[in-house]
């Protein structure tokens, strides 16, 4: 097998089937081009509907975008605070808030409501974006230019915030024949909203959403499912991905490309550990248990896992000699977690034995950050570098819960063993269970009928969204 995927004889497919539009400049964003070089093709194509809804996304982008006539337009609505209703282009903008593998699956999730709704999707880079990601649409910047008119005040945007849908909605100020329609709706789509704020995805309330000009979101969760849920997105979301499980498999492809610095983090770590391997395996260890790991429990359901599963070879404990290696596979292991003593175990454990058929295994951990810190520039970009350098695995294990992994499982279009989450500080039996699909997981979706108005079970709604593997509550496309 080789190393360089473009050698293998197949022409390079450097727009990704189309989802990609192309007259970038290619110096300005190297992974855009380089990236086809790294990864298999995909099997999964776009489908036409998607491509060309893409294309006039685009087209919108730059009609509309920052310091466009129609965005000075819209922002005269927002100085005077009422939708005038002349407004030509409507936005979503979105607020950085959170981890960063949430950040990315609330963008594509941001980024799907705004294609669905003809809105344009502007992005606050807060403090903890820069440098991360390459513009997404030609010849147009998704930035929220630094002096929009509000934006000092998205940190103190809230439940109670006098613009936020849910509250109007409970304080019933909203579709009120003699309240103006606001300029602008704070929609706060964060686990802890509450029924208000969960009534964005009934369609009744979508109708009067549509006439608002400017929404703010704000969200830490993947809420790509409860669309599918409803009405009147449905044919629209099944022509956009008739293949339903690759929803944020193209989104995250179209949208996230590695800022140039990143893109070097990514392509000399993969360069120099491992292109060379036949096989490359990521084991993505995530844990949210209290204390310092790492765990004893973790590091047996680890190898449990693996063994079990037939990813990585066992060893002969008893054995010293290696049978000879000449024409033996070689697996390179990618592990990415906070801390250090997973991998540090499975190296030891593959240098003092031999492995039973033969096998060589290398261990390879780009950091150890100890804790999150989403505020610091550089650990967000190996956090980047990190997920991406997974997506590029053969195969995958994730940690349940966690959007770090999603992010990578999705990229890469695989379907990961999933490590069951540890109760009582034990190792689960068994250790892991493979995902049913490769979409990423809503964890805190509404559980409510908007017809009949009453709670109901959403994951038994229709076969293709389901309750997920890892979150007994949370939805999932399949
Ligand atoms: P989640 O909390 O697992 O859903 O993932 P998030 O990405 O939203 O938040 C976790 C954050 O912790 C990441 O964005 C990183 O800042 C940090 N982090 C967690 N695991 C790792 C890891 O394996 N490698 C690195 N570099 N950072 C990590």
């Amino acid at each position: 097998q080789n190393t360089s995927l473009s050698d293998s004889g197949q022409p390079r497919d450097e727009l990704l089937g189309g989802l990609l539009a192309s007259g970038f400049d290619e110096g300005s964003c190297l992974s855009r081009y380089q990236s086809s070089s790294y990864r298999r093709p995909s099997p999964h194509k776009p489908s036409s509907y998607l491509i060309s809804r893409l294309r006039n996304y685009e087209s919108l982008h730059k009609r509309c975008g920052p310091h466009s006539e129609p965005y000075k337009k819209a922002l005269e609505d927002l100085k005077s605070d009422r939708a005038v209703g002349s407004t030509e282009c409507k936005y979503v903008v979105w607020i950085s808030f959170s981890g960063l593998g949430n950040r990315i699956l609330t963008l594509s999730s941001s980024f799907l409501y705004a294609l669905l709704t003809n809105r344009v999707l502007l992005i606050d880079q807060g403090k903890d974006m820069v440098d991360l990601f390459c513009e997404p649409f030609p010849e147009a910047s998704w930035l929220l230019p630094k002096d929009f008119p509000i934006a000092n005040q998205f940190n103190s945007f809230g439940q109670s915030s006098p613009n936020c849908h849910g509250n109007l909605l409970k304080n019933n100020m909203i579709y009120h024949p003699e309240k103006p329609l606001p300029a602008y709706l704070y929609l706060h789509l964060v686990h802890d909203y509450n029924d208000h704020d969960k009534l964005f995805f009934c369609d009744e309330d979508q109708r009067a959403i549509e006439k608002v000009p400017w929404l703010i979101i704000k969200s830490d969760n993947y809420f790509i499912p409860s669309l599918f849920l409803m009405p009147s997105f449905e044919r629209e979301l099944f022509n956009l991905f008739p293949e339903k499980e690759t929803i944020f498999h193209h989104l995250g492809r179209y949208l996230f490309h590695p800022s140039n610095h990143v893109w070097g983090l990514i392509a000399r770590y993969f360069n120099s550990y491992l292109a060379r391997a036949d096989e490359r395996v990521g084991i993505q260890v995530r844990t949210f248990d209290s204390g310092d790991g790492p765990f004893p429990y973790v590091m047996d359901q680890i190898i449990a896992c693996t063994q079990k599963e037939k990813l990585l070879p066992e060893v002969n404990v008893r054995g010293t000699v290696s049978a000879p290696s000449g024409s033996s596979k070689l697996k390179a292991v990618l592990v990415t977690s906070l801390n250090l003593g997973y991998a540090e175990n499975l190296k030891s454990m593959y240098w003092m034995h031999p492995t039973v058929t033969g096998e060589m295994v290398g261990i390879y951990q780009p950091s150890h950050e100890g804790h999150q810190q989403t505020e610091k520039p550089l650990h967000n970009r190996k956090a980047w570098a990190e997920m991406y350098l997974l997506s590029l695995s053969d195969v995958l294990v994730t940690s349940s819960w966690s959007t770090f992994g999603y992010v990578a499982q999705g990229l890469g279009g695989l379907k990961p063993w999933i490590l069951v989450k540890p109760e009582n500080r034990t190792t689960p039996n068994p250790p892991c269970g493979r995902a049913m699909s490769m979409e990423p997981c809503f964890h805190a979706p509404p559980f409510y009928d908007c017809k009949a108005k009453r709670g109901i079970d959403t994951g038994a709604v229709v076969p293709h969204v389901r309750h997920c593997e890892d979150i007994s509550w949370g939805l999932k496309v399949v």
